[in-house]
């Protein structure tokens, strides 16, 4: 799968893995957050200080959390600091092209959080969670967005993928051999 295919959510989950998956942790990389940004319609680079990739961490482990316990419930506390994300800006009015729209008044590093937690919201609440899954490679860590029609997809990558068939066609051949 390209890696940035799906929500920002998502994206921020799969951040987690890169150190060990291409042994490098982009996270810390310009390129990692320029993608994050266009995610999250955010035209400007935004600097991103230390105890910001702090807040991102937490943010993701919260996610993580979530995802890996399946919580549903809207109720739970976990749900707590997510909704603060989302009152943590303020939008206003301007007329763009004689039209009246609604921007945020200012885009900084608390209207990242803000874009990305709406992205878990808009999805983790309705029929679209259905398309967040585990790659079904066990080793791999990695969430996917599954935007196939029937559901199929399975696997992150080509690489997970063909790793899984050599692993079950070796099985198989065993399994005949004995
Ligand atoms: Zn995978």
């Amino acid at each position: 799968m390209n890696i940035n295919n799906g929500p920002a959510f998502i994206y921020l989950i799969n951040s987690f893995w890169y150190k060990s998956k291409y042994e490098r942790n982009v996270c810390l990389e310009s390129e990692w957050l320029d993608h994050l940004f266009k995610k999250c319609e955010i035209k400007s680079k935004l600097q991103i200080t230390e105890q910001q990739y702090q807040e991102l961490y937490e943010l993701r482990n919260i996610f993580q959390k979530i995802l890996l316990q399946n919580i549903i419930n809207q109720n739970h506390p976990i749900f707590d600091q997510l909704q603060e994300n989302i009152h943590k800006i303020s939008y206003q009015y301007q007329i763009m092209d004689k039209k009246l729209i609604l921007q945020p008044k200012k885009v900084d590093f608390y209207y990242l959080i803000h874009k990305i937690t709406l992205s878990f919201f808009e999805i983790w609440f309705s029929d679209e969670k259905k398309k967040v899954k585990c790659c079904a490679n066990p080793q791999c860590g990695w969430y996917i967005f599954d935007t196939t029609k029937n559901l199929t997809k399975q696997y992150c990558c080509n690489t997970c993928a063909s790793l899984i068939k050599v692993r079950r066609f070796r099985k198989n051949k065993n399994n005949q051999c004995l």
